[in-house]
């Protein structure tokens, strides 16, 4: 029953999104950011970090298993994995289901988003906290990134949107430091907007990516509290070749992996990169203009 309380998520300009509030769960104005967490009795959960909802319960799963499962089963070697962000830990549960993943870094910059969900995504929080594999780096992941002489296969950066600390790590600065950290044919997948709201940030990753990368390009997922559409996961590497792995290969490795999903499969991988044509031009456009 709601408690009449609603938040309202404001990140498109002219339009809002209304969420009713049974219950304050937990807030936090922490160092970074203002952080709130109300249960609502259609997702569940929902977190919200300055205003812009970022997962819910009842959704996270399509998130973050297209998040991790594309990467990982495309790549299908990856040993050591990096997270930038990753909030409550519920992508690194994903990525460890991986048994073939010997290390799982997540730098995060807020030690309030991780705290907080101890104790309110247990859940699933506590095994990745418990995995001998992963690390918890408490940092602003553009210095992590800067800084460190470590290589990964893949990384993802599973970040707010380009504002407030999110903005840094939507810099080429930022993604020539992944390239430099990228073991050879390494993936870079990056959080990047709902493009029929945010076409502009598509098309900015992709030039970014562009300069970079052999390989610049997006996949689509549809995750019902990324409001306007379908929501882009950005693909950068230089093995042109992973982006068009067969189903016939990504059908072997999932079934090896032996992973339990709800959405991830391996014709949905696969059909995750046919994009509408209204995407498809962003991300051309922004290797056009690179
Ligand atoms: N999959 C996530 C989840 O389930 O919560 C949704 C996104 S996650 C909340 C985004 C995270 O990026 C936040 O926890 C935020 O603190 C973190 N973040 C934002 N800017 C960052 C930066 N510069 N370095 C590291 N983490 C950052």
């Amino acid at each position: 029953m709601s408690n009449g309380l609603t938040f309202n998520e404001t990140l498109h300009p002219g339009v809002q999104v209304s969420y009713s509030c049974d219950e304050i769960l937990y807030q936090e104005k922490t160092e970074h950011q203002d952080l709130v967490l109300f249960s609502n009795p259609v997702f569940g959960k929902v977190l919200m970090l300055d205003g812009i909802t970022q997962v819910t319960t009842a959704d996270e799963f399509i998130y973050h298993e297209m998040m991790s499962h594309v990467p990982l089963m495309a790549h299908g070697n990856a040993r050591n994995v990096l997270i930038v962000g990753g909030g409550d830990c519920g992508l690194a549960e994903e990525v460890l289901k991986h048994t073939s993943v010997e290390t799982l870094a997540q730098v995060e910059i807020d030690r309030s988003v991780v705290d907080f969900s101890k104790e309110h995504f247990a859940d699933f929080n506590t095994r990745v906290l418990d995995d001998p594999r992963f690390e918890l780096v408490i940092a602003d992941g553009m210095k992590f990134m800067a800084e460190t002489d470590r290589s990964f296969d893949v990384v993802i950066v599973d970040s707010t949107d380009p504002q407030g600390p999110g903005a840094v790590l939507f810099s080429e600065e930022f993604y020539r430091n992944v390239h430099r950290c990228l073991t050879p044919g390494g993936i870079l997948v990056t959080q990047n907007g709902v493009p029929f709201l945010q076409r502009g940030e598509l098309v900015t990753s992709v030039q970014r990516f562009s300069r970079i990368y052999k390989d610049a390009a997006a996949y689509i997922a549809a995750i019902p509290t990324y409001f306007g559409g379908h929501m882009a996961l950005g693909w950068a590497t230089d093995n042109t070749d992973l982006r068009s792995t067969p189903v016939s290969v990504l059908t072997e490795r999932f079934e090896a992996a032996a992973i339990e999903t709800r959405y991830y499969t391996p014709e949905v991988h696969a059909a995750a990169f046919a994009l509408p044509r209204f995407i498809l031009d962003a991300v051309e456009e922004g290797r056009k203009t690179a």
